[in-house]
């Protein structure tokens, strides 16, 4: 096979990033859009010694798992990779990919897998959305997302996974913008003032927040634009974000606030929480009620125990472990989210959980060392980079009975329970649960617990 060579392919597995693949004289061989079951004729593209990407050309007998994708630019933008499989084949798919990654990297034989948990509707669950801002080639402004791979904006407000109010504030801030000549950000030159425009819904209070991320300190007739959104039913926060670096990262370092709250409200379970525009909070708050539900099986609380909430963000998951513990302490690195975490334990009453603020891999082996802090239970919940090996370090030095690992990456979670298994704990449990349908990610919950000598 050679670059431009037009080949048929049967389509046997998929990648972890949502690709077809078929092994042939053993190469893989990468198809963008194939769907696993799809007979098509492909177009080589790039060829490398043990693999390459071919292009589809035409699809010849369609797999019994593909179905016409709902949105109409599911192919070209890089939110949605496996819209075209229906949902019961995502949920194979991330089942799949789950056991094999703790097979391949954690050398984990056979996983103690529970069944994955599945979304009930796997369309608008996202309460959160950032959007760039830019031109097309016309000049006009878009708001979209990012195409696979590339920063070419995709023109589409309203993201199928995403809230219907999205459109009607993208319209308005689009509708400001053109009327004050106000410049979309062009990330190649620097130059332009609007970059995003980030929006957060309450799923249970319908509070609306909207923060608008732009190159410098003010936005021309910020508050004719906020007085405007504020007319939506439920807008109760909206925020500029200053962030003047020349960088991927969203969001901004500091804020200013144009109408409403600093923060929206919302509830997971019964637990209200407070989230500002900088804090991390779930995207799935309908799939994250079950996700900590099992979190708080695994942790098996019976009101007697100390536990720690390793990357606590707002505190979500220590609140809805702390009415069942003696005492829970969480540990985040972003100040907000600690700031968050504190008014949330007041919010709901709670006062057993304290919160500091710093990175992990400093702050656990510090307090372990000129505290000695105890654990009958950790819950960690990390990046998708997973934890530095001195968090594993000092958690197994603090020996809990329990360990509950949170993941959205299971390669990274896959190593390290194998480090974790190497000393003194046994794989017990494993749940993936699906808060990203129609993508490739996949979220799991597992249980560890200390052998005992
Ligand atoms: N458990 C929370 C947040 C999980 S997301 C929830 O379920 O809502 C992961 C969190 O880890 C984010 O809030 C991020 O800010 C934080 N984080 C990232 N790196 C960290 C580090 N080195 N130390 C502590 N927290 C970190």
């Amino acid at each position: 096979m050679r670059k431009d060579d037009l080949v048929v392919v049967s389509v046997e597995d998929m990648s972890s990033e949502g690709m077809g693949v078929r092994h042939v004289d053993g190469l893989a061989l990468f198809v963008k859009d194939t769907v696993i079951g799809d007979v098509a004729e492909v177009k080589i593209m790039k060829m490398k010694k043990n693999y390459g990407y071919a292009r589809l050309v035409r699809l010849i007998t369609p797999s019994a798992d593909r179905i016409k994708p709902p949105c109409p630019v599911a192919r070209q933008c890089g939110g949605c990779q496996i819209q075209a499989m229906s949902y019961e084949a995502q949920l194979r798919f991330k089942e799949k990919k789950v056991r094999e990654n703790l097979q391949r990297i954690g050398k984990f034989e056979n996983p103690p897998m529970e069944p994955i948990i599945g979304m009930k509707e796997p369309y608008r669950y996202r309460n959160k959305a950032q959007f760039p801002i830019g031109k097309d080639k016309s000049g006009k402004l878009i708001a979209g997302f990012y195409a696979g791979r590339t920063h070419a904006i995709i023109g589409c407000r309203d993201c199928l996974l995403g809230h219907e109010i999205n459109q009607k504030i993208l319209d308005i801030v689009l509708h400001h913008m053109e009327t004050y000549r106000i410049p979309a950000y062009d990330e190649t030159t620097g130059t332009g003032l609007v970059r995003h425009v980030m929006t957060r819904v309450g799923q249970q209070t319908g509070q609306i927040m909207v923060c608008v991320v732009i190159n410098g300190r003010t936005l021309p007739g910020g508050e004719a634009l906020a007085e405007e959104l504020m007319q939506l039913p439920g807008m109760s926060s909206i925020t500029l974000s200053s962030n003047l670096e020349k960088t991927n990262v969203i969001m901004g370092k500091t804020l200013s606030l144009l109408a409403g709250k600093e923060y929206i409200e919302d509830y997971i379970g019964d637990v209200r929480f407070r989230i500002s525009p900088l804090s991390f909070y779930q995207v799935n708050p309908v799939q994250t009620e079950k996700l900590y539900g099992k979190a708080l099986e695994y942790a098996a609380l019976t009101g007697e125990e100390t536990v720690w909430d390793l990357y606590c963000g707002i505190g979500t998951i220590s609140l809805f472990l702390a009415r069942r513990a003696k005492h829970v302490y969480g540990v985040e690195i972003v100040p907000e989210a600690i700031r968050d975490a504190r008014s949330n334990a007041e919010l709901n009453h709670i006062t057993n959980a304290d919160f500091y603020v710093g990175k992990a891999e400093e702050v656990l082996p510090e307090k372990f060392e000129k505290e000695h802090i105890f654990a009958d239970v950790i819950v960690i919940d990390p990046p998708r980079k997973g934890c530095e090996q001195s968090v594993l370090d000092t958690m197994i030095q603090m020996a809990p009975k329990r360990i509950v690992y949170v993941s959205c990456d299971s390669a990274t979670l896959a190593r390290d329970l194998k480090y974790l298994c190497e000393k003194g704990y046994e794989l017990k449990k494993v749940c993936a649960v699906d808060m990203f349908g129609n993508s490739v990610h996949v979220e799991c919950v597992v249980l560890m617990s200390r052998v005992e000598k």
